[in-house]
């Protein structure tokens, strides 16, 4: 696709070369874990990786789903390992992480969509490295009954993070397979089953929205008492995948955070470089101190 619009200079990745970053790599590693940090190819890994943050990705590499954003293989993915949530409480405890951002593929597969698997990856990590915030990144259970969600719930994560990618209109090309209400009500449950928990969620842009779009995003969030948001600009992992639409300035981002905050949010990253789990630990910590 050689439509695509040039990366600007402000999309800048630097490469992942310190000690920091070997470390991190080698507990990652050892423990036989997957990230989405590799998987998603993320452009901060040098960074966030430098300072020993990492995102975990649970049950798999292979997702049942195929984004047309999102670099992770589509198939039929691998058995559960039921050791896996020992391994990253372990690789969470080396690290010395102050919060931890889980996520996972979608399985489809599951009868559970692998909301036991999440649930125990938040008590082993409790158990293991206690002082640690943790948040988790579920996908949509949209083949499961009510009860997927309330196990994640009743395993008590700091935050509940689910994102909703992009603009309604969107869906069909970017999200096929998912439902906008259906991920914004998932967001809304959570908030009623355990008020004391922070609801978070995030979206891509540069897709073919429009600021309209995105305002109304951010209106149907609050409407579901979604605490945190993130946005920031899609960037296309391989030619294969959903093209670039433009570049959102920097100064587009801070006025859709200026946006953001005046609609009640608690917390808004909004760079071309945030991603869901960007700084998620420095900024957590920042609103529990204030
Ligand atoms: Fe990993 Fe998130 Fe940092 Fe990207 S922003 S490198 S996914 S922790
Ligand atoms: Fe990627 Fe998640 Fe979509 Fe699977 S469900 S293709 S992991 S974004």
């Amino acid at each position: 696709d050689n439509d695509q619009p040039r990366k600007p200079s402000w999309i800048r990745v630097k490469a992942p070369t310190s000690e920091g970053y070997k470390e991190t790599r080698d507990i990652i590693r050892g423990q036989k874990l997957a990230t989405v940090c590799e998987e998603a190819g993320c452009p901060n890994v040098g960074e966030c990786w430098g300072q020993g943050h990492a995102t975990m990705m649970i049950m798999g590499e292979i997702c049942t789903r195929g984004c047309t954003f999102c670099n992770v293989a589509t198939g039929k993915p691998q058995a559960l390992d039921a050791f896996e949530p020992g391994r990253v409480a372990h690789a969470v405890s080396q690290l010395g992480l102050k919060h931890v951002v889980v996520t996972s593929v979608d399985r489809d597969d599951l009868e559970d969509g692998g909301a036991e698997h999440f649930a125990q990856t938040i008590r082993a990590i409790r158990h293991r490295a206690q002082g640690t915030t943790v948040e988790v990144l579920v996908p949509d259970f949209l083949k499961c009954g009510p009860e997927a969600l309330e196990t994640v719930v009743a395993a008590r994560p700091d935050v509940f993070n689910h994102n909703l990618e992009t603009v309604p209109g969107l869906y069909p090309e970017v999200r096929p397979g998912a439902r906008y209400f259906h991920s914004l009500r998932l967001l809304q449950r959570a908030k009623e089953l355990d008020p004391q928990i922070f609801t978070k969620s995030g979206i891509m842009v540069g897709l073919g929205e429009d600021r309209q779009g995105v305002m109304q995003v951010m209106d149907d969030m609050r409407a579901a008492g979604v605490d945190f948001l993130t946005i920031g600009q899609y960037l296309q992992p391989t030619p294969k995948h959903h093209r670039v639409d433009r570049f959102v300035t920097p100064e587009e981002f801070a006025s859709y955070e200026k946006a953001a905050y005046g609609k009640g949010f608690l917390m808004v990253s909004a760079t071309p470089l945030t991603r869901s789990s960007y700084h998620a630990g420095e900024d957590f910590a920042r609103l529990r101190a204030a």
